[in-house]
């Protein structure tokens, strides 16, 4: 790359994540982690041990993501027989009851959608590790994407909990959230906790330290 704008850490600055100041890297006292003089917020030039958070909660996410699928995320008990489902065999059960659009929902937001992230996660966390200069602003945009589609997962859980208050209100039929449900929401949860590790400045400083 040519002509590389200027950076503010080059320039000895960095930003405070709490309100945004400005701050000067020489501010800091020997042994002490600098401050932000405005609202006294801890100033990182980078998220701290970002690459290590990022992948433990990955790992944990990933771990949690077997019992997930292994497991029913509910029970339907209609008189006095029950059905469990997990996430797959309900969105075929889905499909069989002729509701097309609702398995397609429930497929790309509890399926597709927690691989991608967890699968894309893992790719920027291994391009940062390798110090890979590979395509940067498609790595930062794929970060983008990951951090914006992450929370519509939370439908899946959304539709169960709504579905248990309902049917509650019948006697005929009841519903129970099974352990894949709990392990679901821990997996989205998590996962969004690692994309929130994640510092993406990380992947431009690769490049800038290669010029
Ligand atoms: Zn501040």
């Amino acid at each position: 790359m040519s002509a590389a704008p200027m950076t503010a850490s080059a320039a000895g600055l960095m930003g405070c994540h709490a309100c945004g100041m400005v701050v000067r890297k020489r501010h800091a006292k020997p042994g002490q982690s600098l401050r932000c003089p405005r609202c006294e917020a801890p100033v990182h030039a980078r998220k701290p041990d970002s690459l290590q958070r990022t992948t433990a909660l990955l790992f944990t996410a990933a771990v949690l993501y077997i019992p997930a699928n292994l497991f029913p995320i509910m029970t339907v008990i209609s008189f006095g027989q029950g059905q469990a489902d997990t996430i797959l065999s309900g969105v075929i059960h889905l499909a069989h009851g002729g509701m097309i659009s609702l398995a397609l929902l429930v497929f790309f937001a509890s399926v597709l959608v927690p691989v991608l992230k967890l699968s894309g996660l893992t790719f920027l966390l291994l391009s940062v590790h390798l110090r890979w200069q590979w395509r940067p602003r498609d790595r930062t945009l794929l970060y983008r994407i990951i951090e914006s589609v992450g929370r519509w997962s939370m439908i899946d859980i959304f539709m169960i909990s709504i579905l248990v208050a309902l049917v509650k209100l019948g006697n005929v039929a009841t519903i129970e959230t099974g352990l894949g449900a709990t392990c679901f929401g821990a997996v989205v949860v998590i996962t969004m906790f690692a994309s929130m590790s994640f510092d993406p400045r990380l992947i431009w400083d690769v490049m800038e330290e290669e010029e």
